[in-house]
């Protein structure tokens, strides 16, 4: 038996820190446990090393390990993309999106692509991606590959856009049922792989092409669906315009049977009550893109009011509309975003929100997002004390929360000591 002890100060959520008193667990002198790639125990790091003398002992101390962050929604063709000047997202989306997404129909370019990405990811801390692909299912292909080797849990799926892009990355409803298809064949049960369900946009799919999209919901209701909904306005009266017989954006996916629990939607900014209500009603999620709202000025999403009404909401980079790969970063913008909006988002419902809040929001928080016991052994070891300005603002730490308040504030990849992907260490090991 091969036992890891993985050594440090602990940090796991295990209910909402919004809606219970004690919703974590916080262990000065910790350890997790880590067997066969799970958690097998987590607690005191002392007893946990005498009662386990046989377990390669790793010691992180003082830094602070949490469940690896979960990045809801993100571009995997998209790394090229980033930090590309353009008006807002349909002119960002023609000009340099849809050329950098042509380029993956070459495997090699996408094989490389997929390396540079995971090494990002786990270079940030992120262990689990929820990722759009490009039109083609070789994009997938090379994303669930090198995933696969790497044995991280990774969602994807090849977008379906068959209007209004470029003629370069334009599939057809039927092609984009039949490779969608054939990728779910091709990966169901291998390794820590979920196919999503990936019709782009209502702008850039015919009703034809939402039609197979809800097809393939239908007959596949345990995978999850992700698509984009009301980002900014021009956005939302070009989708309407598209499809005059809705009664609103969210009403264009619920007549094509896409919505429900499985089903991500990324930005939902600009939701008029009656969208609100059905979302709640459907059990549909909310993922919050606060970088890419700023960047292309999209608008300020309603953390607050979407959690009232009932909604489960995720936070997500949205590179390379996004600005960092950072969760850290993501969410020192969604604290800004919620600043704005007149509300308040704490540092414990912040690292909340980014770990067992996103497994949540992906249906996943039996497995990854928390310590519990029997969940697989995904971990992010940080340290607030990474940099000179993030020591000289420790020298006054308050505690955890400001600690934590501390990382997201100045953190990003620097503060990523290490990441474990299933017990194994993944950051220090990329080439
Ligand atoms: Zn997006």
């Amino acid at each position: 038996m091969s036992d890891t002890l993985i050594r440090g100060r602990v940090l796991g959520f295990h209910a909402d820190p919004e809606e219970v008193a004690d919703a974590h667990l916080y262990l000065e002198d910790g350890a997790v446990l880590v067997r066969d790639g799970r958690i097998a125990a987590v607690g005191d790091g002392a007893a946990l090393a005498r009662a386990h003398p046989q377990a390669r002992e790793i010691d992180h101390r003082p830094h602070l390990i949490l469940p690896g962050f979960i990045d809801p929604h993100i571009h995997f063709p998209q790394g090229q993309v980033v930090a590309s000047y353009a008006a807002a997202l349909l002119d960002w989306l023609n000009d340099h999106t849809f050329p950098a997404e042509a380029a993956f129909a070459d495997p090699a370019h996408a094989a490389r692509m997929a390396v540079a990405f995971l090494d990002l990811l786990l270079a940030h801390g992120t262990t689990t991606a929820c990722a759009f692909g490009s039109v083609h299912p070789g994009s997938i292909d090379a994303l669930f590959a090198a995933a696969e080797a790497r044995g991280m849990a990774m969602l994807g799926g090849k977008v379906m856009m068959d209007r209004n892009a470029a003629p370069a990355v334009h599939d057809t409803a039927q092609a984009s049922y039949d490779d969608s298809r054939a990728l779910i064949t091709r990966w169901a049960g291998r390794g820590r792989l979920t196919y999503a369900i990936t019709p782009r946009f209502a702008i850039t799919s015919t009703p034809e092409q939402l039609a197979a999209a809800g097809a393939l919901a239908a007959e596949f209701p345990e995978l999850p669906i992700q698509t984009h909904l009301s980002e900014n306005r021009a956005e939302i009266d070009y989708t309407l315009s598209l499809y005059p017989e809705a009664r609103d954006y969210l009403d264009i996916y619920d007549r094509f049977g896409l919505l429900g629990s499985r089903s991500l939607m990324g930005h939902a900014i600009h939701l008029t009550p009656r969208e609100i209500a059905r979302m709640a009603e459907t059990g549909t999620r909310a993922i919050h893109c606060p970088t890419s709202n700023l960047f292309l000025g999209s608008g300020l999403f309603d953390r607050t009011g979407l959690r009232a009404a009932g909604i489960v909401t995720g936070v997500a980079t949205d590179i390379g509309g996004g600005t960092s790969w950072s969760m850290l970063r993501t969410l020192d913008e969604a604290y800004k975003v919620s600043q704005l909006r007149g509300a308040r988002l704490n540092p414990l419902a912040a690292f909340h929100w980014a770990t067992r809040g996103n497994a949540l929001a992906l249906g996943m928080a039996d497995r990854i997002g928390t310590l519990a016991e029997g969940s697989d052994a995904d971990l992010v070891v940080l340290d607030a004390r990474a940099t000179p300005a993030m020591r000289l603002r420790a020298e006054r730490l308050r505690g955890l929360e400001d600690e934590l308040f501390l990382l997201q504030t100045l953190g990003d990849d620097r503060a990523v000591v290490e990441t474990y992907v299933a017990g194994r260490p993944a950051k220090s090991t990329a080439a």
